[in-house]
């Protein structure tokens, strides 16, 4: 990897700023390095922009922070764009327009580039676990110096997404998806998604994060969570150093953050808070503990009993989120009852009557409830198949 940055390897250096102003802060952090090796180099800025979500309310990234790095860069004399591939399913010129990047990147005349149009680069990963090529954007290759800026956020499955996990949005269209389906390794008690993301990190890694810790989000994230405000912004030429300041100042740690430490260990970064230099001394008053994702989805949505066997990540995320949008009104179409069960994966006998059993995986029980097709289906394809179905039985 090239490194631009004259930063010591072994000791990292990782910039914290505070304020109420999120350009402000991102400024002074990028302003605290070294940023004369970006001259004459193309850039490109990789948010987290992979759904449409208003600022504020932390799913994405605070356009503040991709403006303040826009102008640090081309100050320094870089050429500037922001690239982004998002969820499956998503219109990237509506969620770059709703998330608020678009005004920006247009008041600044920067080319924005949805990195799906292209066909795919394929990367192999010599050294992979559960995963041993990768399709990459291929706009990728077009730039020099990939910047990742990704939001602070717990994640329901790999504990926080920060600026390693965020380069999961530099994989074409449906490759993402394709993360979320690893069967479990026999003997490895790591989720596949979290090995998978440290394998992804030894071939496709930045060479700057920013993360944007203006709002962040605790509990149900990456898309459910609630939104909290820490108002700091993180910089650093090692992500790994980046995202391990990031994890104290939301109050957890690299080392529980498993796809952290498993690429830590194979030595792609450092996460040993010893060795990272941070800046200033007193970064710690700015610690804002979140609440982590819960374990068990029943606590949230009483009345409703999920029957997980063997599923995979991207149907608990659509369930997580059709959940979150439409569980107070989940019992209205299972009238005479007073719980509904809802089944996703690939291990089930026996499933209670009536259940509502979602994704292709359930298609074997597809005639003891109601099945809703897709690998995984999005959150209006459960709740269209739900309101036929209603329709249908009156
Ligand atoms: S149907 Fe759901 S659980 Fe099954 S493979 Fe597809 S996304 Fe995963």
């Amino acid at each position: 990897m090239i490194h631009y940055f004259p930063e010591n390897r072994s000791n990292p250096d990782v910039y914290v700023t505070q304020g109420p102003d999120a350009y402000d802060n991102t400024q002074r952090a990028l302003g605290s390095m070294d940023l004369s090796g970006v001259k004459g180099l193309r850039v490109l800025l990789k948010p987290n922009v992979g759904r449409p979500a208003e600022p504020g309310t932390a799913v994405t990234t605070n356009p503040e922070v991709i403006a303040a790095a826009i102008d640090i860069f081309r100050e320094a004399g870089a050429m500037v764009a922001i690239g982004e591939s998002p969820i499956v399913g998503v219109d990237l010129e509506k969620a770059y327009r709703i998330c608020g990047v678009t005004q920006i990147a247009q008041s600044r005349n920067c080319p924005l580039i949805d990195m799906d149009k292209r066909p795919f680069v394929e990367r192999s990963i010599p050294n992979g676990r559960v995963i041993n090529t990768l399709q990459v954007c291929a706009d990728l290759d077009d730039f020099d110096l990939i910047v990742s800026i990704p939001v602070m956020k717990m994640h329901m499955h790999t504990h926080v997404t920060l600026s390693i996990k965020n380069m999961k949005g530099c994989l074409w269209r449906r490759s993402k998806v394709k993360l979320h389906m690893l069967s479990p390794r026999e003997g490895d008690d790591n989720k596949p998604i979290n090995i998978a993301i440290a394998d992804m990190s030894s071939v496709l890694r930045p060479h700057l994060s920013i993360i944007d810790g203006s709002v962040g989000m605790e509990g149900l994230g990456p898309s459910a969570g609630t939104p909290k405000e820490l108002g700091v912004v993180v910089v650093s030429s090692d992500p790994f150093a980046a995202d391990s300041v990031a994890c104290e100042l939301m109050g957890t740690t690299a080392q529980k953050t498993p796809h952290l430490a498993i690429a830590a260990e194979r030595g792609y970064g450092i996460i040993d808070m010893d060795a990272i230099r941070i800046h200033p001394a007193n970064w710690r008053d700015w610690i804002k503990p979140f609440d982590i994702p819960p374990h068990n989805l029943e606590i949230h949505f009483p009345n409703i009993a999920v029957l997980d066997k063997k599923s995979c990540s991207a149907c608990q995320s659509t369930l997580l989120l059709f959940l979150k949008k439409y569980a107070q009104e989940l019992l209205d179409y299972f009238p005479n009852q007073n719980q509904v069960h809802i089944a996703i994966g690939k291990g089930h006998d026996e499933i209670p009557d009536n259940t509502l059993c979602i994704g292709n995986c359930m298609f074997k029980q597809k005639d003891q409830g109601i099945f809703v097709q897709g690998c995984p289906p999005v959150s209006s394809e459960i709740l269209k198949t739900l309101t036929d179905h209603a329709k249908n039985s009156a």
